[in-house]
């Protein structure tokens, strides 16, 4: 029986062709995900390993913590370090030592490579083995990078994500089919979801990352997962290793998005499509009015995306397929074809996809096109203004809830917001 409502395609039918670029770029580093990581698990602390520069960054993008203690912290590499004249292993040890006596609620403990870590070859890997040894069972110690060098913004969770897979208890044998949501999702999202697949009948349904270090999940050739990300696949590569299986799908942006997504698990675990369809059809109705409110102010309006936050292809077509905004150009840092497939195949002809950046040429483009709507980074945005362009800041994106049926009137507020205050401030 086919659904009362069309849902969207999710292999790939006729994907658009890829400019590709490798010039300069103008993307956060991977630390800048542990702005969002902190507050998901909350028994982790995360240590970068770095130079004034990332604590800054670190600082200015997390602001003020809300917590009686801080989940992330700098080890200042100094310049003696980079010199070669100090042993940076010794120093990070009695780093850690100090941390981990002060701070016993630690249970999870992430060394997070930079720029500055990698300039002098610091192993952080052979380090969280040699700490560990020592620390466990009260702390697992992980490491990962987010330098510059080697990750853009999102990447960061990837990276993260990653090195939490090979920790993950294996399933036991026999275990009857799990869900896994793969992504690190505000709590109140990840609740709805959990409520909506419970609903369903799915179960057990397990989150990575777990808010807590001892929760994480289990993993096997029982285990399905569905990306809540579209930048995850570093993570996605090392469930498969695992054996888990990923779910194919669009991701849960919009109306149509979030019912496909969860439609995809649905017809993984076998759910009755008329189950699926009663159960679904609240939030999606509930999503499709809030959406509408901003229908006026979008639709017909060009948007331009600058590479930033992988969230881009996904959004492009939330935005054209349900609003009715038309995406000039969808950069994003890096396209995984696979796990984008389906959202490729659904933005509308004649959209031009690129991939990397070289900023000047992009900037170009921008400057020809001038869009109603540029969607960039925080460097650029101000700049283009100054040049009567409109724009909306990538990082906002990441930061805010916007998955699933009850953030879809949030997410599609977001792009009207700047367009509706560009027109008070032209009255
Ligand atoms: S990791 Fe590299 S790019 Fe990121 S803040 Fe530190 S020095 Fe800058």
């Amino acid at each position: 029986m086919s659904p009362a409502f069309p849902l969207p395609a999710t292999s790939p039918v006729d994907c658009p062709p890829v400019l590709r670029e490798r010039g300069q770029r103008e993307v956060f580093c991977g630390l800048t995900g542990i702005v969002w990581l902190h507050r998901k698990v909350q028994d982790a602390f995360f240590l970068v390993v770095g130079s004034r520069t990332c604590a800054h960054l670190l600082q200015s993008a997390a602001g003020v913590m809300i917590f009686a203690e801080p989940r992330f912290g700098t080890a200042i590499i100094e310049e003696r370090d980079l010199a070669g004249l100090a042993d940076a292993n010794e120093e990070l040890d009695r780093v850690v030592d100090r941390l981990l006596v002060r701070r016993p609620d630690i249970k999870m403990l992430f060394l997070v490579g930079s720029c500055p870590s990698e300039v002098i070859k610091l192993d952080l890997s052979r380090a969280a083995q040699r700490l560990s040894a020592k620390h466990t069972p009260n702390v697992r110690i992980l490491s990962y990078s987010g330098s510059g060098i080697e990750t853009t913004f999102t990447e960061g969770e990837d990276a993260c994500l990653a090195a939490l897979v090979p920790e993950l208890a294996a399933e036991p044998v026999g275990a009857a089919p799990a869900l896994m949501i793969v992504g690190a999702l505000p709590d109140i999202v990840e609740d709805q979801f959990l409520r909506l697949f419970a609903e369903l009948g799915i179960g057990p349904v397990h989150c990575l990352p777990a808010r807590k270090a001892n929760a994480m999940p289990p993993v096997g050739p029982n285990t399905r997962f569905l990306l809540a990300q579209p930048f995850l696949g570093a993570t996605a590569l090392a469930l498969e290793e695992r054996g888990a299986t990923r779910i194919e799908s669009i991701f849960p942006f919009g109306a149509e998005g979030t019912t496909a997504w969860v439609h995809a698990a649905a017809q993984a675990f076998g759910i009755d499509e008329m189950h699926f369809r009663r159960v679904i059809a609240p939030g999606r109705e509930r999503a499709k009015r809030a959406i509408e409110h901003c229908r006026e102010k979008l639709e017909g309006k060009r948007i331009f995306f600058l590479p930033d936050s992988q969230l881009e292809v996904p959004l492009a077509r939330f935005l054209s397929n349900e609003l009715g905004m038309i995406p000039v150009e969808v950069g994003t840092p890096y396209l995984h074809r696979a796990h984008l497939a389906g959202e490729l195949a659904l933005l509308p002809p004649g959209t031009l996809v690129s991939e990397g950046q070289d900023v000047d040429r992009q900037l170009d483009r921008v400057r020809a096109e001038r869009p109603d709507l540029t969607v960039c980074g925080l460097g650029l945005a101000n700049p283009l203004e100054a040049e009567g362009l409109t724009t909306k800041w990538a990082i906002e994106l990441v930061f805010s809830p916007i998955h699933g049926f009850d953030q879809a009137g949030d997410l599609a507020e977001l792009f009207a917001r700047p367009l509706r205050r560009r027109d008070v401030l032209r009255v």
